[in-house]
């Protein structure tokens, strides 16, 4: 029983191996959406993709939050979308997301919150954050209290919450972090030493 479960923690280290062997993260020398170059690229719906791991990322992040009586979790569409459903499910709440609409995230689909929700946003990766901000002001628009953000991968290597600025009263905690840093290509280093440069197929929309 100990060994299952200490099998199945999911450390930074060992999700860090896993998002490398499924090629969620790749180190390099890569052309962003944004069209910024960095020696890092993240694509989290690879390993998503997989059933388990996602049962094992939801579990682990829902534990960082266990205590703070959250009763819905919330993701930006696409990448939150999963995540949320699968926070929740670890957590026994209910999940929703928000959707790109006129340059904001906005709930939709009938998805109701109240002033006496408290909700958990997650995110798959966080870059500038931008997406995570702007679904904390759809959510705090319907007077719902933000609790917690919940990352997958924070690539600004553990400054995420200095980043999002949304306040001492949320947690902000994050499975792994990368420090991937994302320069002008008139200011990139790799360009200057000539590495190669890579354009990854299917990209997340920075956010
Ligand atoms: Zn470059």
């Amino acid at each position: 029983m100990k060994r299952k479960r200490e099998r199945k923690k999911v450390t930074s280290d060992r999700l860090l191996a896993r998002l490398r062997e499924v090629g969620a993260l790749l180190e390099g020398h890569f052309h962003l959406t944004s069209g910024q170059h960095s020696p890092v690229f993240v694509q989290c719906s690879r390993i998503m993709q997989y059933p388990p791991d996602a049962a094992l990322i939801g579990e682990a992040l829902a534990g960082r939050f266990s205590d703070l009586g959250v009763s819905v979790v919330v993701g930006p569409a696409m990448g939150g979308v999963l995540l949320a459903h699968e926070v929740a499910r670890a957590l026994g709440v209910r999940s929703a997301f928000t959707e790109k609409q006129d340059g904001s995230q906005v709930l939709r689909r009938g998805f109701r919150l109240t002033p006496q929700d408290r909700v958990l946003l997650v995110e798959d990766v966080l870059t500038t954050g931008g997406s995570v901000l702007r679904s904390a002001a759809a959510v705090r628009g319907t007077g719902a209290k933000i609790v917690g953000v919940g990352l997958i991968i924070d690539r600004t290597a553990g400054r995420a919450a200095e980043a999002l600025g949304l306040g001492p009263e949320v947690r902000v905690e994050s499975l792994a972090f990368v420090d991937a840093p994302a320069y002008p290509p008139d200011q990139c280093p790799l360009c200057r030493e000539g590495v190669g440069l890579v354009r990854p197929k299917d990209q997340d929309p920075v956010g």
